[in-house]
C-alpha cells in the first residue's frame, strides 16, 4: 500500500460520470489508486478515502472546470497526419482520394511514422481523448516492417491509451484490389506478424495502456482468406478484429462485383459477424444487414467530419443503436478530416444527425454517450467509459473560463455547442498529462 500511486482531483464544477444513473456531479472530486477509481463523489472530498488519509493523496485543483469521462477515438489512420490537406485530393471522394495518396504513403519513412502518430495523440489529447485506436494498414516495402512497434512507442512518448490495431493489405491491382503493389504484403508476413505483435503487446487485463486488435484494411484491398484466417487467429487469442466496410457506395458496388455479395453477407462469409467486431463507417447498410450487424452486437465507428468530408454519406446511428450495435465516435485518418480532434468531432456528429432528422434528433447527452461508454463498446474495453469504482481513472478537464465558453449557461451543453476549445488537461490512469502548445 505504501507504494501505491494515489490521485484525487477536487472541486471540479461539474462532474459527468456516465454512471449507470448517469449522474451529473456538482463540486465532483474522483479518487484513484494505481490508475484506477476507488471512489466519486460531490461535495468537499472526505478525509479519509477508502481508509486513506486524504493528506497521501496528489491532488489536482478543478474549480471553474467541466470534467467528463476521458473521450475514446474509435478509428484512425495516425500516420495521414503527414498528408492532411493533400492538394490534389482536396475535393475527392473515397476511391480516387485513395488512389492519389497510396503512393505518396508509400514513401514515409519510420521516423515520419513515428512523427505522424505523435502528433495524433498530442492532438487527441488536446481535444479530450484518453484512449485511442490505431488502424495501421500501410507497410510500405521501404519502412520498417515493425510499424505497429514504432506507434506503440509513440503512445508510450505521448502518454495516451492505446488500441493499436495490425492492420493488412494484400490484394493489389494485379489481383483486383484497389491499392499498387508498393503498399501490400504476403499473407505470410502479415499473420507472422500479427502473431508477434499480439505476443509482444497485447495486455487483456483491466487498466491495460495497450491492448492489439486485428485489422485487415477493407474488402477492396485484402483476400476473403485473409479476413478468414484473421478472424480465426484473433478468436485464438481472444482479442478483437476492425476493418472498413460499406463507406461509399463504389465499396458495395465492388462487393457485389468481386465477390457476388453485399457487405454483410461477405462479413458473414469470412467469420466476422460477432460481438467481438466493429466496422468503421458503416454507412451504406440495409434494413437487413441493420437488423442482423444489430442482434450480432457488431459496433460502428462513426465518423462524421471524415464522411461529409469524402461526401460518403450518413451513417444510421440511430437504426444501428436500435438493432444493438454499439456505435462510437471517431476522427478518422487525418487526411479526410483533416484534424484528430475528438470534441469537435462531438460537434459534427450533434450538427449532422439534426441536420438530417430535426434539432430533437441527437441530444447532447447521446453524442457524450457515443463518445465514452459507445467507444469503450466498440473495443470491448470494460475498464474505460465512465467515472466509477473499478475504472480507469481516465479524465478530460475542460476550463470553462475559456474565451470561447465565455457567457455559456449549461457546462455541459458548452462544450459541444460552442466551438471546442482545448483541454486545460487530461488525465490517464490517475496521471496528469499537460497540454502541449
Ligand atoms: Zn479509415
Amino acid at each position: 500500500m505504501s507504494d501505491a500511486k494515489l490521485f484525487l482531483l477536487e472541486n471540479a464544477e461539474t462532474l459527468v460520470t456516465m454512471n449507470d444513473q448517469r449522474e451529473v456531479l456538482k463540486t465532483g472530486w474522483v479518487a484513484s489508486r494505481d490508475g484506477m477509481i476507488i471512489a466519486v463523489g460531490s461535495g468537499p472530498a472526505p478525509d479519509i478515502i477508502e481508509d486513506i488519509p486524504q493528506e497521501k493523496f496528489q491532488k489536482h485543483d478543478a474549480t471553474g472546470c467541466v470534467v467528463l469521462p476521458g473521450l475514446i477515438n474509435t478509428h484512425h489512420h495516425l500516420y495521414q497526419t503527414r498528408t492532411r490537406a493533400y492538394g490534389p485530393v482536396a475535393d475527392s471522394e473515397l476511391f480516387p482520394w485513395l488512389k492519389t495518396l497510396y503512393p505518396v504513403w508509400a514513401q514515409l519513412t519510420d521516423d515520419q511514422f513515428y512523427q505522424g502518430a505523435l502528433v495524433g495523440f498530442k492532438e487527441l489529447m488536446r481535444s479530450g481523448c484518453t484512449c485511442t485506436t490505431d488502424h495501421h494498414y500501410l507497410f510500405p516495402q521501404d519502412a520498417s516492417e515493425q510499424l505497429i512497434d514504432i506507434t506503440i512507442l509513440a503512445a508510450r512518448d505521448a502518454g495516451i491509451r492505446f488500441h493499436p490495431t495490425r492492420g493488412s493489405m494484400s490484394r493489389s491491382v494485379k489481383d483486383g484490389g484497389l491499392p499498387p503493389d508498393s503498399v501490400v504484403q504476403d499473407e505470410d508476413t502479415i499473420m507472422a506478424d500479427c502473431e508477434r505483435v499480439i505476443a509482444k503487446f497485447h495486455d487483456p487485463e483491466p487498466g491495460a495502456m495497450v491492448r492489439i486488435a486485428l485489422a485487415p484494411c477493407s474488402p477492396f484491398s485484402v483476400s476473403p482468406e485473409l479476413m478468414k484466417s484473421t478472424s480465426a487467429l484473433a478468436r485464438k487469442h481472444g482479442i478483437r478484429m476492425h476493418t472498413h466496410l460499406s463507406e461509399t457506395q463504389d465499396e458495395n458496388t465492388y462487393c457485389l462485383n468481386m465477390y457476388k455479395q453485399r457487405p454483410v453477407d461477405f462479413l458473414e462469409s469470412v467469420d466476422w459477424l460477432g460481438d467481438d467486431v466493429w466496422l468503421a463507417h458503416g454507412i451504406w447498410f440495409d434494413d437487413a444487414e441493420v437488423a442482423r450487424l444489430g442482434k450480432a452486437g457488431v459496433g460502428i465507428a462513426h465518423c462524421p467530419t471524415s464522411n461529409m468530408r469524402l461526401g460518403s454519406g450518413v451513417c444510421r446511428v440511430r437504426d444501428l443503436q436500435a438493432a444493438g450495435s454499439p456505435v462510437g465516435l471517431a476522427v478518422d485518418g487525418s487526411a479526410s478530416n483533416d484534424s484528430s480532434n475528438m470534441l469537435a468531432e462531438l460537434r459534427q456528429t450533434l450538427l449532422l444527425h439534426r441536420v438530417i432528422h430535426g434539432a430533437a434528433a441527437m441530444s447532447i447527452n447521446e453524442v457524450l454517450e457515443m463518445a465514452t461508454l459507445g467507444g469503450a463498446g466498440c473495443l470491448g474495453r470494460e475498464d474505460v467509459g465512465s467515472l466509477v469504482v473499478g475504472k480507469a481513472c481516465d479524465l478530460a478537464v475542460f476550463d470553462l473560463e475559456s474565451i470561447g465558453y465565455d457567457g455559456a449557461h449549461d457546462p455541459v451543453a458548452a462544450l459541444l455547442l460552442c466551438h471546442p476549445e482545448p483541454a486545460r488537461e487530461v488525465i490517464i490512469g490517475g496521471q496528469v498529462i499537460a497540454q502541449e502548445e
